[in-house]
């Protein structure tokens, strides 16, 4: 039975300040599902304080990018020790918008989910395509080249510790969903991939989340499909009320 897993990803926003006042909300918030997994993954600003509010509840939180090695000259970036030193459980890893403002590449991706592993991260991993490609009918295409890529070279036990997030690009901060029945669609064929690439066992394992545009008018449906394991909510996750109300939206026979 996979346990859904509900991460925000708050991108580019809130202060240190703001980032306590919304954690002190999901905090209380957040207790009445312990069956559901949570996290947050705050800008590296705030990540700190964050984790010390965080630090004695069942919620987790993480980083939304790093680089692959572990120090040294690479100003600007921040190292998996880093994230590791702070408990973080999660880092976001290959997002649309490093790949689409800051040349992230699905090699540069495969390397940070290793590094992640080194230092017991558990990397969430964003796969998705742009409309584009979603007209041109190379959906399963193109995520399938993303998993082969960015995954391949993981042992079995990495790849179960491992969380995949489906993000059509054109979904993400639009407003638009994929129908839960398309997103059902893609994860079905990402875990069908899966079991080529490692064993069925392991493709059993793995939890796939969707992200794009989730919120809590959409959250009961997307959640309630076999193949979909959580959400990677972006901007419905900088509301406490939307965010736990998402997560509430977790089928309770998931738990
Ligand atoms: C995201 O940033 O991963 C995301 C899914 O954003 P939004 O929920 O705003 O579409």
């Amino acid at each position: 039975m996979r346990k859904t897993v509900v991460v925000g990803n708050w991108k580019m926003n809130m202060t240190r300040s703001e980032a306590l006042a919304l954690v002190r909300s999901l905090k209380v918030k957040l207790q009445e599902r312990p069956d559901v997994e949570t996290g947050v993954c705050p800008p590296f600003t705030a990540l700190a304080a964050v984790a010390e509010l965080l630090r004695d509840t069942a919620i987790g939180w993480g980083g939304q990018n790093m680089f692959h090695e572990d120090s040294g000259a690479y100003t600007g970036e921040i190292s998996p020790p880093m994230l590791a030193d702070l408990g973080c459980r999660y880092v976001i890893l290959g997002h649309s918008e490093r790949r689409q403002y800051f040349g992230e590449t699905d090699e540069g991706v495969a390397k940070k989910v290793a590094a992640a592993h080194r230092h017991g991260l558990t990397p969430i991993v964003c796969v998705g395509e742009t409309l584009q490609q979603r007209e041109a009918g190379e959906t399963e295409t193109v995520v399938a080249v993303q998993v082969r890529n960015g995954l391949s070279g993981l042992s079995t036990d990495q790849m179960r510790h491992t969380i995949i997030a489906y993000e059509p690009v054109w979904a993400i901060g639009t407003g638009r969903t994929a129908t839960p029945e398309d997103a059902n669609a893609v994860h079905a064929t990402i875990r069908t991939l899966l079991a080529e690439m490692f064993d069925s066992m392991t493709a059993e394992t793995v939890r796939i989340q969707y992200g794009g545009s989730v919120k809590p008018s959409n959250a009961a449906d997307l959640l309630s499909q076999r193949e979909i394991d959580g959400a990677l909510v972006g901007g419905a996750s900088l509301k406490a009320e939307d965010f736990v109300a998402i997560v509430k939206s977790a089928p309770k026979s998931n738990s």
